[in-house]
């Protein structure tokens, strides 16, 4: 089968088309501090009540809220101490009138108590260090208590048989802890995708290897790594591949046990683009050009691996800054649906421009801007530099694209433009 080739399709067509090349991965059973970001693939079901039983909120005395009836700084009620419960321990006596328990926050509450009256609020804290009443002793009690006060009731948190996190949730660092604190050490997620990255160019060498004349450092596969990672996914670098159709198959092939294989460069008019001729032996294979700026040249396709399974090919453009924003708007959602979430969309702010954003061939223009809080309280919005498609620091810089849509051929200072947010980081 082949994809049929067309001319500059819009930026949404061409992520359908990559979408549906794509699945959700298997379920999986991790550790529940590796499940971080992933997604739940069934509900989470409590076990038991949490609270498990009634406890108390406060350091204090345990009491019967009637015996602290009318109590004041003026008027103390005195109750005879008879245990002293820390945390974790439970008492088993029945608290009778006139008596309380001295209790640290998140013990059981004693049978009988119904109260919990705070340090602050007897004569403890006129006590020394040393002094604190211990059994058999009288504690003075300077306010009355309602019924309940300062208790955690048992299942107040959770209620056993209830569904505490449902399947298709991301796991958060809350998610983490609700998981923990159900007694659970592994959960069920949806496997995260390996991405297998390819560099291809003769000119392309591995960072730390000495760097010939006319040859460039290999960054691609550093940031298109970073951003597999970033979204949850595994990458696997598989090097630099020569310009050469033998090297580049050789190559291909190691990446094909990978969810996604992802390679950069090679793709557009020049003579020693060979990416394209691999594909179109090799896979099925589409190149297209997107209605987008940087960015236009796009390959894509899938390879049959070994094992019968079809690997999506994300075929990058070269230049560092295209390469980035490409995976941004492609491999990314890729990422996320492989990992059975569907919220790829990035949050926007509609933020006010402080320069100029031209337009001129019709593409919609994604230009790297700083985004943050103005003293007027508006976002605002700054390029962060030249937007030709190798300038890499400026992307750096960035921590958002503005969005100059194909039929917006000017934003001028003052303007309002969307901003496609990255992240929140770097702001000034
Ligand atoms: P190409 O698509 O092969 O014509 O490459 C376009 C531009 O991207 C050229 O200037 C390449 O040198 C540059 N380039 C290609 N691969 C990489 C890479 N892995 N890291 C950084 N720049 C690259
Ligand atoms: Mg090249």
């Amino acid at each position: 089968m082949t994809i049929p080739v067309s001319e500059m399709i819009p930026v949404e067509e061409a992520r359908d088309r990559i979408l549906s090349y794509v699945s959700r991965l298997e379920p999986v059973r991790v550790p529940i501090l590796e499940a971080l970001r992933q997604v739940t693939a069934e509900d989470v079901v409590a076990p038991f009540d949490i609270p498990p039983l009634d406890n108390t909120a406060m350091d204090g005395y345990a009491v019967r809220a009637a015996d602290t009836a009318g109590a004041s700084p003026d008027s103390p009620r005195e109750l005879r101490v008879v245990a002293d419960l820390a945390a974790g321990a439970v008492l088993d006596m029945v608290v009778q009138p006139g008596e309380a328990v001295r209790i640290m926050t998140g013990a059981p509450v004693p049978p009988g108590a119904d109260a919990i009256v705070p340090f602050e609020e007897t004569d403890e804290p006129l006590r020394g260090p040393n002094e604190a009443p211990r059994r058999g002793s009288i504690v003075r009690v300077y306010k009355e208590a309602r019924p309940g006060a300062n208790i955690r009731r048992q299942g107040e948190d959770v209620r056993a048989g209830t569904v505490v996190i449902p399947a298709g949730r991301v796991i958060r660092p809350a998610e983490v802890g609700v998981l923990a604190s159900l007694g659970l050490r592994e959960v069920t997620v949806f496997r995260r995708p390996v991405v297998a990255i390819l560099s291809t160019g003769d000119e392309v060498t591995e960072p730390g290897e000495p760097l010939e004349p006319g040859h460039i450092y290999d960054s691609n596969a550093y940031s298109i790594a970073a951003m597999v990672k970033a979204n949850g996914g595994i990458p696997r670098l598989l090097g630099v591949a020569r310009d050469t159709i033998e090297d580049l198959t050789a190559k291909i092939r190691e990446g094909l046990d990978a969810d996604m294989l992802v390679t950069s460069a090679g793709v557009s008019r020049g003579d020693f683009d060979v990416v394209k001729d691999v594909l179109a032996r090799e896979g099925e294979i589409a190149f297209w050009t997107v209605r987008m700026k940087p960015g236009k040249p796009l390959a894509f396709g899938a390879f049959t691996a070994p094992d019968g399974r079809r690997v999506p090919h994300l075929g990058l453009p070269g230049n560092p800054v295209s390469s980035m924003v490409s995976f941004e708007l492609f491999g990314r959602p890729a990422i996320f649906k492989m990992l059975g979430r569907s919220d790829w969309e990035r949050p926007t702010v509609e933020a006010v421009l402080e320069d100029t954003v031209a337009n001129d061939d019709g593409r919609r223009f994604f230009a790297r801007c700083i985004v943050w809080r103005h003293e007027d309280g508006e976002w605002h919005a700054r390029l962060t530099g030249p937007q030709g498609s190798g300038i890499l620091t400026s992307m750096s810089a960035a921590n958002g694209l503005a969005v100059l849509p194909e039929n917006r051929p000017l934003a001028r200072p003052g303007e309002r433009i969307t901003v496609m947010m990255l992240d929140w980081e770097h702001a000034p």
